[in-house]
């Protein structure tokens, strides 16, 4: 099993200290992870301490130890993002829309705005975002590829209709996306994406991996094995990882429930 979305320092609420680092990789290695990525948030970048970060992986050798990134991906900050990414020696970069022109939708308290919007016009800006995200070349990963639902709005046309563009330019592109088990502790109450979605990423090829957001290490690996369960039952034969930005398949009867 493998978790690559793991925010170390949350929304900076904690440092990104030697202590702190060990609780993750605890809680990892307790859940029998294989593999564990850090991503936070790229507000943050220059919290990011490599060398810790592998004095402290050395202490659990069953584990590998992966760095990320999860960029708030916005139209026209390309060249910052390039900076930032050429900056690290990141193993993957995770490409997320959290806001439609300026509006954090995904913010607590946002509700209210999602039931006025028109469903399919939400749905519409938002996937929109994730296809530029996907073909700026930018990510190895998409981020939670459902985001818009978190509030439990659903589209009125076909949701495989309004993600056809983002499943093509994944697929063209060779970008994985990723099962995002955090969606079932928000509103709507289930993974990113949601299982049709996910069963025509797996028909198209597309590669798949899996991550926690975690924010806090108590919810490093939370159901992902039911996660790739899922995945397996929908017809996924590997899952992969990423080390310097190069894709690393794994068979996905080791990650079986
Ligand atoms: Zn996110
Ligand atoms: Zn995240």
């Amino acid at each position: 099993m493998l978790d690559l979305h793991v925010h170390l320092t949350g929304h900076r609420d904690r440092p990104a200290d030697r202590e702190n680092v060990r609780a993750f990789l605890r809680t990892a290695a307790a859940k029998g992870l294989r593999e564990v990525g850090f991503a936070d948030h790229d507000l943050y970048y220059e919290d990011l301490n490599l060398p810790l970060l592998s004095e402290v992986a050395a202490e659990f050798p069953g584990l590998k130890v992966r760095v990320g990134l999860e960029v708030d991906y916005r139209p026209g900050e390309e060249e910052k993002v390039r900076g930032i990414l050429a900056s690290f020696p990141f193993d993957y970069a995770i490409g997320s829309v959290h806001e439609i022109r300026g509006w954090a939708f995904d913010a607590p308290g946002q509700e209210q705005r999602h039931r006025e919007a028109e469903p399919d016009r939400l749905y519409r800006d938002y996937f929109g975002l994730v296809v530029q995200a996907a073909r700026s070349g930018l990510f190895t990963t998409l981020g939670h590829l459902d985001l818009i639902k978190i509030y439990g709005v659903r589209p009125k046309s076909d949701i495989l209709e309004l993600a056809e563009e983002t499943l093509a330019a994944a697929a063209e592109t060779g970008c994985a996306i990723e099962i995002n088990t955090n969606g079932r502790n928000k509103p709507v109450g289930e993974f990113y994406p949601e299982e049709r979605l996910l069963k025509e990423i797996i028909r198209r090829h597309v590669p798949i991996t899996l991550g926690s957001d975690a924010h806090e290490a108590a919810a490093v690996g939370r159901d992902l094995a039911e996660a790739a369960g899922m995945a397996r039952r929908l017809g996924a034969e590997a899952l992969v990882g990423f080390e310097q930005r190069r894709l690393i398949p794994y068979p996905i009867v080791a990650y079986s429930v």
